[in-house]
């Protein structure tokens, strides 16, 4: 990934304070990537911060799942997923799916404040970063036994 990193952003309701309170300290770090988010954290961010975002469709309606999308194809490089641990969501399988992807493609995802804190304070922020995938190209040729 490049200096400048493409960050998508959701945060669940009980979480969106969380995320605004957070956003609003790192903004002007916020400003120098290149932002996605799930729609109705999106929007409040971009009212927040005067920064445009690249909304998606709300998370329920499959923002999760464009995002996921967006990071198997290679276009979103960081996650900030503030997701709520103390209610369960209509679409959790689609958190699950998000949570997934981000992991099957190294990406790196904070989600909670001091996970989101070190992360963005990392030195790493301004450096490119490659990532070290395992070698999907042996699994996608695997062989499987059909009969
Ligand atoms: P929202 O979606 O930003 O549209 O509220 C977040 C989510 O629930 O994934």
């Amino acid at each position: 990934m490049n200096v400048q990193k493409r960050i998508a952003l959701v945060a669940h309701d009980h979480k969106k304070q969380d995320l605004m309170e957070w956003a609003k300290y790192n903004r002007d770090t916020l400003s120098e990537h290149i932002l996605f988010a799930t729609g109705t954290t999106g929007r409040l961010l971009e009212e927040l911060l005067q920064i445009p975002i690249t909304k998606f469709h709300s998370g329920p309606l499959g923002g999760d799942q464009q995002i996921g999308s967006k990071i198997v194809e290679g276009e979103i490089d960081f996650m900030i997923f503030f997701w709520d641990p103390l209610e369960s969501q209509p679409h959790d399988p689609d958190v699950k799916a998000l949570l997934r992807m981000a992991v099957v493609w190294d990406i790196p995802m904070a989600c909670n404040r001091s996970s989101a804190d070190f992360m963005i304070s990392s030195p790493l922020m301004k450096q490119a970063y490659n990532r070290n995938l395992p070698d999907y190209q042996t699994y996608q040729q695997r062989d499987v036994v059909t009969s």
